[in-house]
């Protein structure tokens, strides 16, 4: 079938939209409709070459939403007409996979970012010639994508599908890494370094949690002011030393809990530097490869905990769904991160995610 898509031709080279031919979907596959698609960081870190092992043209994407249109014939969980959004890629066979955490599969690199499906064929042709697709097993800046079954998460029928494509990627990231993996308790403090996309959901999280204080770290005073309307107690200016001592003064000492999403090293030492006793800083921001940070080995002696996680820990199926909820009962408003672009339009919401403009650009597909 024809589709309409964004193509990055090659490295670092703007999104060009294009017709392209998408073949119907394997067995175990499902060809979804996309309604919107958002764009995620890891959409821009694809075209600027990011990836080692990324190859070009490619069409990126994968926060896709939309109606199933077609199923495979060995799919028996998803029919037509389903909304849905399309979450990421996992091969169900490794050790991490086996044991439920599904996020830290071992072949998720090749899966993400390889180009191509698990048995090396591509879906998605332009004249005859291939054109890598299958970015997070989806690429969703497409009218029409397939996706592995499993990895295509169902959603209640009066949820407003065309926003909720970021649930697929980021915004479950944030959210998972406080209620999947902190685990707060009432009253417990959390401090957020990064006030983005998935900063802002791991700050919504903190509230439904009941933390408190909630304290936010952004160099961007606008997303401060939004954290505030979104539940931070406190909002902070990113000034090094400076922050460091306010935010043991909000916190009594430190913070129980500190999220980074910045995946800059000296605002993930802050992170660290912030915690009190038995405190734990995750790591969600996703850095280049080669990239370090120094951490002072006593402190983390007392007790401290850092770790790194990958989207939200979370088991999409279960995660989306309840996030969904949360959002329709207004307890997760998502809403306040979006901004809506047409397809067209997608070189300026680039521009507009890298400067930080827009928080969670979200592209509408034409069809
Ligand atoms: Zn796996
Ligand atoms: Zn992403």
């Amino acid at each position: 079938m024809k589709i309409t898509a964004a193509v990055v031709p090659a490295r670092s080279a703007p999104f060009e939209i294009q017709q392209l031919d998408l073949t119907g979907p394997q067995p175990d596959e499902v060809l979804v409709r996309i309604v919107a698609s958002g764009m995620c960081h890891t959409d821009l870190h694809a075209r600027d070459g990011y990836f080692a092992n990324l190859p070009y043209p490619i069409v990126c994407g994968h926060e896709g939403a939309g109606i199933v249109e077609e199923v495979g014939a060995a799919v028996t969980d998803l029919m037509p007409g389903d909304p849905v959004v399309i979450s990421f890629p996992w091969c169900g066979e490794c050790e991490p996979c086996a044991a439920g955490h599904i996020s830290y599969c071992a072949n998720a690199r090749a899966l993400k970012s390889g180009g191509k499906r698990a048995d090396g064929s591509t879906p998605i042709s332009r004249n005859g010639a291939p054109v890598y697709s299958c970015f997070f097993q989806q690429s969703s800046f497409a009218t029409f994508a397939v996706a592995p079954a499993k990895d295509v998460v169902k959603i209640r029928r009066d949820a407003p599908i065309e926003m909720l494509g970021p649930l697929g990627c980021g915004l479950q990231t944030g959210a998972g890494a406080v209620l999947n993996v902190m685990r707060p308790r009432e009253g417990q403090s959390l401090v957020v370094f990064g006030v983005g996309g998935v900063g802002l959901a791991g700050l919504m999280a903190g509230r439904i949690a009941g933390c408190d204080p909630i304290v936010a770290v952004d160099r961007l005073p606008a997303r401060l002011v939004l954290a505030r309307e979104l539940g931070a107690t406190h909002a902070l200016e990113s000034r090094g030393a400076e922050t460091l001592a306010h935010i043991r003064k909000i916190t009594g000492g430190g913070a129980h809990f500190a999220l980074e999403t910045s995946a800059v090293p000296a605002v993930f030492r802050l992170a660290v530097d912030a915690l009190r006793g038995l405190g734990t800083c995750v790591l969600v921001g996703s850095a280049r490869a080669g990239t370090e940070v120094s951490i002072e080995m006593p402190w983390l002696q007392g007790g401290r905990t850092v770790r790194g996680v990958i989207q939200g820990d979370s088991n999409p199926r279960e995660f989306i769904p309840r996030l969904v909820d949360l959002f329709m009962e207004g307890r997760f408003p998502l809403d306040r991160l979006v901004t809506s672009y047409d397809f067209a339009d997608i070189n300026r919401a680039a521009a507009d995610a890298t400067s930080g403009a827009a928080i969670k650009p979200v592209l509408k597909l034409p069809h």
